[in-house]
């Protein structure tokens, strides 16, 4: 069993986190270090300095702060030798993944930059059923209630919390496993509240090597029903990934999959590596973020309060 220690003990952590270190084979909560929580049955630090200093047995953690923090935390905890699990997005900008990527090898520890979405029980089935087949045109929906799903957080309307890309960059880690090769943002609109420091809505045109067209709109204004949706079109019909990646239909009918356990999946990805003593870092979602921001038309819209 590897000893791990959890930093930012909010919404993500509470919800899968825990969840999944209880049910893994190969990983033991130690400690928690986070400001204002503590877990259960463990020792708890208000910051990571603290629980290194104190957890000489810890050997990897897990980090769930808001992205903006992330760097130097990860920084820290690799310098001390530890193994380090990110949560997504793997940092507020490109260079520090660099960075992250660079100090991890000077250290000789496992770097794993998740991509919850691309363990969607409905990732690797697309992927292999679209192998060898001509894709025509992507369009992604990625619509949600940003009033449902970060209730009171603060962080995703600042520089670098990426605002409603903190959602669709998940649709983003899933087209970027789906499609080999470079995929570029050739035009974007960002909508602004007046209020706040980050997206609210976004529409982004890409396209992919050969060609092919992607669309995606996101919102964060969406009440209701939920979107997260991929539907690609093929020379063999159409393949939707809906439910963010958890359901599969292939010209309308409902394909069999095992139940979602995205969280599971990568605890057991982030055991192997450990075991094999590698690194997973892909940056390619964050890359077309960012060239949002580069590129993108801004406009502004009413202001939004939680
Ligand atoms: P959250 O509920 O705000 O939790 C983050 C925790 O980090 C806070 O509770 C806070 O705990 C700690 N923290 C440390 N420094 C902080 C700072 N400067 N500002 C705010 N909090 C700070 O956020 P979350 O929804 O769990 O998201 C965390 C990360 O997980 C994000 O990168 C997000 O994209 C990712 N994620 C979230 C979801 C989701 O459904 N919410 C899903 C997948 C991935 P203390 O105050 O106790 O230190």
């Amino acid at each position: 069993m590897i000893s791990l220690g959890l930093v930012g003990l909010g919404k993500i952590a509470r919800d899968q986190h825990l969840p999944a270190i209880a049910r893994s084979a190969d990983f033991t909560l130690c400690a928690v270090a986070s400001r204002n929580a503590r877990a259960d049955g463990v020792p708890a630090y208000p910051d990571l300095d603290a629980l290194l200093a104190r957890e000489q047995a810890v050997e990897a953690v897990v980090l769930c702060q808001p992205p903006q923090v992330r760097h130097a935390a990860a920084r820290a905890a690799m310098a001390a030798g530890r193994h380090v699990f990110l949560e997504k997005p793997p940092g507020a900008t490109l260079s520090e993944v660099e960075d992250l990527v660079e100090a991890a090898g000077r250290a000789g520890v496992t770097l794993f930059a998740s991509w919850h979405s691309r363990f969607a029980a409905g990732v690797e089935p697309a992927r292999s059923w679209l192998a060898g087949r001509r894709i025509e045109g992507i369009t992604i929906e990625w619509k949600e209630d940003v009033r449902q799903w970060h209730p009171g957080q603060d962080w995703i309307w600042q520089p670098g919390g990426l605002g409603v890309f903190d959602p669709g960059i998940n649709a983003l880690s899933i087209l970027t496993r789906l499609l080999p090769g470079t995929i570029r943002l050739e035009d974007a609109e960002l909508q602004f509240p007046a209020n706040r420091q980050a997206p609210i809505a976004a529409r982004l045109q890409m396209r992919v090597a050969n060609g092919t067209p992607v669309e995606a709109e996101f919102d964060w204004r969406q009440t209701g029903r939920q979107s997260w949706n991929i539907t690609i079109h093929t020379d063999a019909g159409a393949l939707l990934l809906a439910d963010g990646g958890n359901s599969l239909f292939v010209e309308g009918a409902a394909q069999a999959l095992p139940g979602e356990s995205e969280y599971p999946a990568m605890y057991d990805h982030f055991a192997a590596l450990i075991a094999e003593r590698r690194s997973d870092v892909d940056a390619s979602p964050l890359r077309l973020v960012a060239d949002a921001f580069l590129i993108g038309r801004r406009s502004f819209t009413e202001a939004f309060h939680d």
